[in-house]
């Protein structure tokens, strides 16, 4: 029986909610919180014409003070780059966009994905998914309901991922509604949910999700979405503590990605700060190639380069798998690493 004290819920849920719709979403008083100038970004800023801008305020607490190169910075301010239109970039790199029951994307043999919650706390300019259709993808009751009775129907699935957008953008009343029903999908035996919600807004990880993860019935997989180790903040840190005593297991993918992580030692950093906060490093994806951020793609070459630069610098366990996604692939493409 999952439980939970509807009033300390309220107020947690409220506390984080408030962030998500306080973030800020003009560029120009993102830049005035940070003490920069707008004028040195010229038309570029209307690149949020192309995608929003949306930046929760605990994220924007963690980049540096006057500083335009900021890696956190970096990934989500709108900028001219965005406006260049390059051969072999597009809206769909991933070729999801057509799929037929909305919100259920039955992508693998034992595996289905849930696109929970259409949009996300923070808009990062690489998304691969910035141009998708999420309108056509809503997922209301009727949808959720028909997902859960496929669910519940096929034996052949082990495995939910909860996707969004970000699915915690769910409340973590629907969250447990929606593990309550679940419950009669007796083959599931996890339960993977990907998020970069905690890492904009630690407090998205309330004691009631934290409660309810540890008493699902399935294993609970977090996967996190960290680039640089300047994302992880003490209390973020202290929050992932809690969920890995809860039996979470937390992972981490990142996006490698030009001018921001594209170093040995960044990534090495990151590598570090990540186990000390008991996370593990997972995946580093090549950039998906979409439409408005090709300024951020490291070639394989060079990513070839920096993964042999980590691998001389780190052990084994904190090395993250280069892979890439590739549209019709049952699983993420391992880059050959040409080591020899
Ligand atoms: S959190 Fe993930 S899905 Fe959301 S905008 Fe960033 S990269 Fe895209």
């Amino acid at each position: 029986m999952i439980t939970r004290n509807p009033d300390s819920v309220q107020c947690l849920d409220r506390r984080w909610q408030h962030e998500v719709a306080n973030a800020f979403s003009d560029p120009e008083q993102l830049l005035a919180f940070l003490g920069l100038d707008p004028q040195q970004y010229g038309d570029g800023l209307q690149a949020r014409k192309l995608f929003p801008m949306r930046v929760p305020r605990a994220f924007a607490a963690k980049m540096r003070h006057g500083d335009a190169q900021d890696p956190l910075l970096q990934q989500v301010l709108p900028i001219g780059s965005e406006f260049i239109d390059r051969v072999g970039f597009n809206t769909d790199p991933t070729d999801e966009q057509d799929t037929a029951a909305p919100g259920l994307l039955h992508k693998y043999r034992s595996r289905a994905l849930l696109m929970l919650r259409g949009g996300c706390a923070v808009n990062c300019r690489y998304c691969f998914r910035r141009h998708f259709p999420y309108q056509d993808h809503k997922v209301g009751q009727a949808e959720i309901a028909a997902a859960i009775d496929h669910l519940n129907h096929d034996s052949n699935i082990n495995e939910l991922l909860l996707s969004g957008g970000d699915p915690l953008m769910a409340r973590d009343d629907h969250l447990t509604d929606l593990f309550a029903q679940l419950r009669q999908a007796k083959h599931l035996k996890r339960v993977r949910i990907h998020t970069r919600l905690p890492v904009v807004i630690p407090n998205r990880i309330t004691d009631d999700f934290i409660r309810l993860c540890q008493q699902a019935p399935w294993k609970i997989v977090l996967v996190l979405h960290i680039n640089h180790a300047n994302e992880i903040c003490d209390v973020l840190g202290q929050q992932l503590a809690k969920l890995a005593a809860a039996g979470v297991t937390l992972l981490n993918q990142g996006v490698l990605l030009k001018g921001i992580n594209d170093s040995a030692p960044i990534l090495a950093a990151l590598s570090e700060r990540l186990f000390e906060v008991g996370v593990l490093p997972y995946y580093l994806h090549q950039l998906d190639k979409v439409a408005g951020a090709s300024h951020f793609e490291v070639s394989d070459d060079q990513a070839r380069t920096i993964m042999a630069a980590l691998i001389a610098e780190l052990p084994g366990f904190l090395v993250p798998k280069l892979v890439r996604e590739v549209g019709g692939q049952a699983s993420k493409t391992p880059i050959d690493l040409h080591l020899g």
